[in-house]
């Protein structure tokens, strides 16, 4: 399958996202690990304040660009004043000016607190929703540790939907026990309600979550080999029919409607991240702030930002970074761009490429490599083998 998407040409404008993270829930979902915290009360007027300063830092580093995308992520975003996400972006367009078509995303828990502040988001500013429905299914939800049920964030999705110009949300699949068909009959629903992007996650077991406790004892078993591969291409034939095809290893957008923010990550753009734990990559300088929500406030208190470690990356430290990452998109990735980004270090074992190919699990297309949809569900081991 092709993507729908056309690879940046080398003339079109150089985008800038900046990537804001919010770091509290109001509970621990079992399989989370993100940066995310639950906390009693948070002082929002010197949140709003430190992420301010946080941003006023980056802008200052990276001055003379235009956002082509801002994306609110966490944590749970919805949970933010909305004054607080409008102070934000009034002082970003004052700092480096917007793009014509901005895109602007925020993360949204899809229950009827949430909901009842879409239009004061919309109004700060938010034109694309991601909504968390993570599953259509009430008992699934349950076990996902959700505080949602079905019909709530459906209210919520319809509300968002009305209020946002593009609407995306994510589904978890291959949980434990879950049958193709009934996989295949909850995706057929969701495609059904119309959105133009979904993002569709195998459920996996990170260390630190509760689900790992509960998987090393033995509580908990998902899918892995024949079934986790048969459910990955349904994903991928189910949302291919439906006009949402792959243009990454888990999103599918409508030709035109892919996450633009995402995208400059993938293609190994420029982006200011801001807030506790958020990375950076401006100008092969990578920067990482503090994770822990205090410690990064008591950061931004003392320094004017919340930075932990700001790096200079080494060529082949940004080249491998770019293959890593273009080789998530359906697009592939640009092995001109990443031998510029080397500075003539060879970065790909031909060997295992040619072998890779004859296996039908990546293709050349000029100077693009690309994985397949028979490598797309085995990338890790492929960029093991074919990355030097
Ligand atoms: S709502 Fe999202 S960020 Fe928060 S704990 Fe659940 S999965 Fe993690």
């Amino acid at each position: 399958m092709s993507s729908a998407i056309s690879p940046r040409s080398s003339s079109a404008p150089s985008p800038l996202a900046l990537y804001v993270h919010w770091p509290f829930c109001v509970s621990k979902c079992p399989y989370c690990d993100f940066n995310s915290h639950v906390r009693e009360s948070v002082d929002q007027a010197a949140w709003a304040k430190a992420l301010l300063a946080d941003l006023a830092h980056e802008a200052e580093a990276l001055p003379g660009r235009r956002l082509t995308s801002i994306f609110f992520g966490g944590g749970t975003p919805s949970l933010m004043p909305p004054s607080t996400v409008a102070a934000i972006l009034d002082a970003a367009e004052r700092h480096w000016g917007f793009a014509e078509d901005i895109e602007i995303t925020l993360e949204a828990n899809p229950s009827s607190v949430e909901a009842a502040r879409f239009a004061d988001l919309a109004a700060a500013g938010v034109n694309r929703a991601s909504l968390g429905v993570q599953a259509l299914d009430d008992q699934a939800l349950h076990f996902l540790g959700r505080a949602h049920g079905v019909d709530e964030a459906l209210r919520a999705l319809q509300t968002a939907q009305g209020l946002f110009g593009r609407v995306s949300f994510d589904l978890i699949y291959a949980r434990p026990g879950q049958p193709l068909p009934d996989w295949e009959a909850e995706l057929t629903r969701a495609i059904g309600y119309g959105t133009e992007h979904l993002s569709l996650y195998q459920l996996t077991i990170e260390p630190g979550t509760r689900f790992h406790t509960e998987a090393a004892a033995g509580r908990l078993v998902i899918p892995d080999g024949d079934a986790a591969a048969d459910l990955f291409e349904t994903t991928r034939s189910l949302t291919a029919a439906a006009g949402l095809p792959a243009y990454e290893t888990s999103n599918h957008a409508a030709p035109g409607a892919e996450s633009r923010h995402n995208l400059t990550y993938w293609r190994y753009g420029d982006y200011a991240g801001i807030g506790p734990g958020a990375h950076g990559r401006r100008e092969g300088v990578a920067t990482v702030r503090r994770k822990k929500p205090e410690n990064w406030m008591t950061a931004v208190d003392r320094n004017g930002h919340g930075i932990e470690q700001e790096e200079s990356l080494p060529p082949v430290t940004r080249a491998t970074e770019a293959l890593v990452m273009g080789l998530r998109l359906t697009e592939g990735v640009d092995l001109s761009r990443v031998a510029a980004l080397a500075e003539g270090r060879p970065m790909v074992d031909e060997n295992a490429a040619t072998r890779m190919a004859a296996q039908g699990l990546i293709r050349r297309d000029g100077d693009r490599l690309i994985v397949t949809d028979a490598g797309a569900l085995l990338l890790d081991a492929i960029l093991r083998d074919l990355v030097i």
